[in-house]
């Protein structure tokens, strides 16, 4: 027996686990402190009342002979898909319900499209990253070419002529940096892509912040069709971090060798997948219906409300940074110079606020700090102030 010896070329995913160890044990010998934690990803908002009904409906549903449901359609109820699809008509994209595939979130589906490209495909991904782009790849053996992302592009990389890759790993509003790309950015790496024969993966994940016209989806791009993937998830739209629901997006066109990508993920979906919960996915469209889109837009709310209140924080102190204005994510550059685990060490110790070091998400991630607007609004507002502090 032989294991796949790729899993050993993963670094440890020391990154979170490390923050757990500093922080805990700070608090140990700091009992009467109080921590604040701007640091992980999740989110703090409850999931909005017409979600709860949905999900209360379908349980009681399921308790009778008449509305039980078992084994669903692995790619997702015809309900859901096609509320997915009503939703992307309000911002131009024409997709039919069967190129939308539901699933129990974005991680799953970034990790197993990979299923249906092979080894020998190079990858293109940028840096800094959401790290499970770089390990899904190392543990199927694939090469990586990263592309540097920084202060001088933006953190938005574009194109590079000179560079040949077979998938593209695009994020946009971008975790970690909240950098987000326009359409005549998007436009050329779909050009890029178009012309080399690779294709995009698009990670939506955090669309639900974008605003001012910018894109919400690779499908408002022309000839987007042809190249790109797109992955979206309700778990920052909607609070579905514990409840799990996501879906993917696969064009009728996009075909690679002739063969076509939809229906390769499709066999591979049936095969390998057994479908979202009925009840979950009842939850998910009422979060497309006209009372859960207004639930949901006063949780956004609230958390670009934090976002505002950090960045002017930041600004006032002429800390450069991106993101905060479009995604939930502001990534700043450390003061004074500091690394990425100095100013870690600082914040944590001089006013006890947790965020994540840059360096985590990669090279050019050194000398950068990310701190989350989905924490509570008093806990934010009072770790800014320390912040402005603190200098
Ligand atoms: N993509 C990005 C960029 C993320 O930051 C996250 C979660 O933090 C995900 C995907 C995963 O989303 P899900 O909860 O749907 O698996």
């Amino acid at each position: 027996m032989k294991i796949n010896e790729n899993y050993l070329k993963l670094q440890d995913s020391y990154l979170f686990s490390t923050i757990a160890r500093k922080v805990a044990s700070y608090t140990a010998a700091h009992p009467e402190r109080t921590v604040i934690r701007l640091g992980i990803g999740d989110v703090t908002r409850p999931l909005c009342p017409a979600v709860v009904r949905a999900l209360e409906e379908a349980s009681r549903e399921m308790g009778t002979p008449e509305g039980f449901h078992g084994y669903g359609p692995e790619q997702g109820y015809d309900f859901l898909r096609e509320a997915v699809a009503l939703y992307y008509s309000s911002h131009g994209v024409t997709l039919s319900a069967d190129e939308i595939y539901i699933s129990d979130g974005a991680k799953s589906d970034l990790g197993n499209i990979l299923d249906l490209f092979d080894a020998d495909n190079r990858v293109l991904i940028p840096d800094p990253v959401y790290p499970v782009y770089v390990d899904t790849n190392i543990m199927a053996g694939r090469e990586i070419v990263f592309l540097d992302a920084n202060a001088s592009n933006g953190f938005l990389p574009m194109p590079d002529d000179a560079v040949q890759a077979d998938l593209i790993y695009l994020c946009s509003p971008n975790n970690p940096t909240g950098a987000v790309y326009n359409h005549a950015q998007l436009k050329a790496w779909v050009d890029y892509a178009l012309q080399t024969g690779a294709v995009i993966l698009f990670d939506a994940a955090y669309e639900c912040f974008v605003g001012d016209g910018l894109p919400h989806s690779i499908f408002e791009i022309e000839g987007a069709r042809g190249c790109a993937i797109e992955f979206c998830s309700l778990s920052k739209t909607a609070g579905f971090t514990g409840t799990r629901c996501g879906y993917t997006v696969v064009p009728h066109e996009l075909r690679c060798a002739g063969v076509s990508l939809g229906s390769l993920w499709l066999r591979r979906q049936t095969t390998k997948f057994n479908g979202v919960p009925y009840i979950v996915q009842r939850g998910a469209a009422a979060v497309f219906s006209p009372e859960g889109r207004r639930e949901i837009e006063e949780n956004l709310r609230y958390y670009r409300d934090n976002a505002r209140i950090m960045a002017d924080v930041l600004r006032e102190m002429g800390v450069w940074f991106t993101g905060g204005a479009y995604s939930p994510y502001l990534w700043l550059r450390c003061p004074r110079g500091l690394s990425s685990w100095e100013y870690f060490d600082q914040l944590l110790e001089q006013a006890n606020v947790v965020g994540t070091p840059g360096a985590g998400f990669g090279r050019n991630g050194e000398g950068y700090f990310r701190l989350t607007a989905f924490g509570e609004r008093g806990a934010t507002v009072e770790a800014m102030e320390r912040i402005r502090k603190m200098g």
